[in-house]
């Protein structure tokens, strides 16, 4: 259907930064051997030299959002991570974490990662804390960048379209994505409706009709799977919530009747005679 190649995902900025293609053709135990030539004492690679597979068994035990701080620290380390073979190793780590969605295809499992447990704003503004998910658009933003303003990633679709060709107007309208968001429901990325116009454009130039039929399918059955993923990730995002209040209730102090009740007169004196 769609996949790293397809035009959603090569188009998109935000689109996990993968490694070159000869880089991303190695096997893992080439990335591996090349890793372990490099390191230096100290170097935070030093794990690379492990066996692979006692290696492979350690990181098994990482929450992903540790595997992601890893794959940073060290070049050598890093291509092995990011090498296309390690994604046994992120899919598995990220099935511990309880609710969240599996990975789709548009995404990658670093980038899934990067995506749910980093903190930044991704089009990297002057707030450097991004904590609104538009799971839809996979895009984490703050609040400011959420909002439909000159410059930032959203904006209001029906505001930006020209409403002079009826057909583009509505076609468009239908196939672009929006967040799952209820504050921000209208709100469509801005590069996404660039590509999206550019490409009707050009299917509108040379006016093939059948192609045009194809495009439009394609880009619904795309916008269904990134639905879906939006609902899977807002329903994530609530259990992640219940849980983390729970958490929060269970850690509170004592009532203080509680502590007092503990501490009467009585049993203290009880305490003493014994
Ligand atoms: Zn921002």
């Amino acid at each position: 259907m769609f996949g790293p190649n397809s035009s959603a995902a090569t188009h998109s900025p935000f689109f996990f930064a993968a490694p070159s293609p000869q880089t991303y053709m190695v096997p893992v135990a080439h990335a591996w051997a090349r890793a372990r030539i490099r390191t230096q004492p100290g170097n935070p690679a030093f794990v690379t030299r492990l066996p692979l597979n006692v290696f492979y068994d350690i990181l098994y035990l990482l929450h992903p959002r540790d595997l992601l701080a890893l794959s940073r620290t060290d070049k050598a380390l890093r291509a092995v991570l990011m090498n296309r073979s390690c994604a046994v190793v992120w899919t598995r780590v990220l099935s511990t974490v309880q609710f969240l969605p599996k990975c789709p295809e548009f995404l990658s499992p670093p980038a899934l990662t990067s995506f749910v447990f980093d903190a930044f704003c991704e089009v990297h503004c002057d707030k450097p804390i991004g904590k609104v998910w538009h799971w839809t658009l996979h895009i984490r933003l703050c609040t400011d960048c959420s909002k439909d303003k000159a410059g930032s990633a959203l904006l209001w679709p029906e505001g930006e379209l020209a409403r002079s060709d009826r057909k583009r107007h509505a076609c468009i309208l239908s196939i672009l994505p929006k967040s799952e968001r209820k504050a921000y429901s209208n709100r469509s990325r801005r590069d996404t409706l660039a590509i999206l116009c550019a490409e009707w454009d050009a299917l509108d130039h040379i006016w093939d009709l059948s192609g045009k039929k194809a495009w439009i399918a394609r880009k619904k059955a795309e916008l269904r799977a990134f639905q879906a993923f939006g609902k899977e990730g807002a329903e994530y995002e609530r259990q992640a919530r219940t849980a983390r209040s729970a958490e929060l209730h269970q850690k509170k102090p004592r009532p203080r009747a509680e502590a007092t009740s503990k501490a009467s007169p009585r049993e203290f004196a009880a305490g003493v005679g014994n």
